[in-house]
């Protein structure tokens, strides 16, 4: 039986492709979101218990897509930005009370942002949810994409005008182009955990540079942390297997008694660290988006407010498209949004990559130049500003 294709088909329920789904609802595209794990599992990758610092610019999206209502009360507003170098004398603060603005950013469980985002996709009109769903493979035609989705067993098909792959930082999508990338292993792992410092945090986020790479704190409701500490790789089995009250001591270590005893540590994870950056956006119907498009070090915590910008971006052309009657695969619109996302994309790149190798290196004149840097950040006011602009996702 054939049936018409519907406009766009997501790949992919992460924060990216969930939001860009509810976006698209809301512009009255006709969307299927097609996603591999069940939006009832306790287990799903991409919405663990890692702290994500929101920029302000992405905490305005969330509220155009209504779901920061929600949110707001399981979310910490972070008012001060406190940069350190271990051992050395450069130190740099951001202060949101400086920069005029009522918060630098906000800080939420990636498992609280998906439990918003789903209990939204089940309720937005003009989306088909498709899920537990895979997508087995796709073939490229002139006037659609046919896609082939196994639902628990049960084989699918499905055409769309469009097909967004968002479908993770190894994105079967792409690999099956063979879009190529720019891409590189920082040897490193960031561990993540949550944890009680003994002093109040007071909103305030701290990020640290040690020899084994940056060590971030992020303040979280109840007076938790969010910790994001970057290791060797040949360094994670080892803090992967202390117990708590070693790992504690290891990390009080690292990051001195700013805050106080640091106790009470939830469950770690770790995450291997790589820059990937596609070379082309999209190709014949298809787009390539979130971690599909750029997996970054999460030093400056850019990659879903990355992600949030493309969607943001992509969800407007393809409205105003439809508003013409512009077929929403069609090189014109997609060409738009390239040309419209390229810059940012490829300047967060470079910034996430440069903090990441600048803060990592061991090398005296790189060390010394960095603790001026931030010396130089905290008595330069254009400088500081340039920076928290960028932390708060303006450019
Ligand atoms: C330690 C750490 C800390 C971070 N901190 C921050 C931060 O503070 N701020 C910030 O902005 N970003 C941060 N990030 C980055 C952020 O987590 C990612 O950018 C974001 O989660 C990527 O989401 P995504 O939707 O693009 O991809 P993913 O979360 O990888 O989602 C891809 C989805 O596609 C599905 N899928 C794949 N193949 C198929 C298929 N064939 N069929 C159906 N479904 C499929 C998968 O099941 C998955 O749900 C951090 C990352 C890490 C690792």
């Amino acid at each position: 039986m054939h049936t018409d294709p519907i406009d766009i088909a997501i790949v992919g329920g992460g924060m990216n492709g969930a939001s860009l789904a509810l976006a698209l609802s809301q512009a009255g595209l006709s969307t299927a979101l097609i996603e591999a794990v069940s939006l009832q599992s306790e287990q799903r990758p991409s919405y663990d218990d890692r702290a994500i610092a929101l920029a302000l610019g992405s905490v305005r999206i969330l509220q155009r897509l209504g779901i920061w209502t929600e949110l707001a009360p399981l979310a910490e507003p972070i008012h001060r930005i406190h940069v350190s170098d271990r051992g050395h004398f450069g130190i740099a603060r951001l202060d949101s009370a400086a920069q005029r603005v009522p918060f630098l950013g906000q800080v939420a469980l990636a498992r609280d942002i998906g439990a918003a985002l789903n209990r939204r996709l089940s309720q937005a009109p003009n989306l088909r949810l498709l899920c537990p769903a895979r997508l087995r493979g796709f073939t490229q035609e002139a006037d659609q994409v046919r896609l082939r989705i196994d639902q628990q067993g049960q084989q699918l098909g499905l055409g769309a005008k469009l097909l967004v792959a968002a479908d993770g930082a190894d994105s079967p999508i792409r690999r099956q182009l063979d879009i190529p990338t720019r891409h590189w292993r920082y040897g490193q792992h960031a561990l993540v955990a949550n944890l009680t410092p003994g002093r109040p945090h007071q909103g305030q986020a701290f990020e640290r540079f040690t020899d084994s790479g940056p060590l971030a704190l992020l303040p979280m409701p109840g007076n938790r942390c969010g910790l994001v500490w970057t290791c060797w790789d040949a360094q994670r089995d080892e803090l992967l297997g202390l117990d708590d009250a070693a790992f504690l001591a290891r990390l009080q270590q690292r990051f001195g008694q700013r805050l106080g005893r640091l106790h009470s540590l939830g469950q770690r994870a770790a995450y291997p660290l790589r820059l990937m950056q596609v070379r082309q956006h999209y190709r014949q119907r298809v787009v390539l988006l979130g971690n599909a498009a750029h997996a970054l070090h999460p030093i400056a915590g850019q990659g879903f407010n990355l992600g949030l910008r493309d969607c943001a971006v992509l969800a407007e052309i393809l409205s105003s498209g439809r508003s013409q009657g512009i077929d929403p695969g069609s090189p014109t619109l997609l060409d738009r949004y390239a040309r419209q996302r390229d810059t940012d994309q490829q300047a967060t790149g470079l910034f996430t990559d440069l903090l990441a190798r600048l803060f990592t290196s061991p090398l005296p004149p790189l060390k010394l130049g960095r603790n001026l840097g931030l010396l130089a950040l905290d008595l330069l006011p254009p400088l500081k500003q340039a920076l928290a602009r960028r932390a708060m996702g303006f450019r």
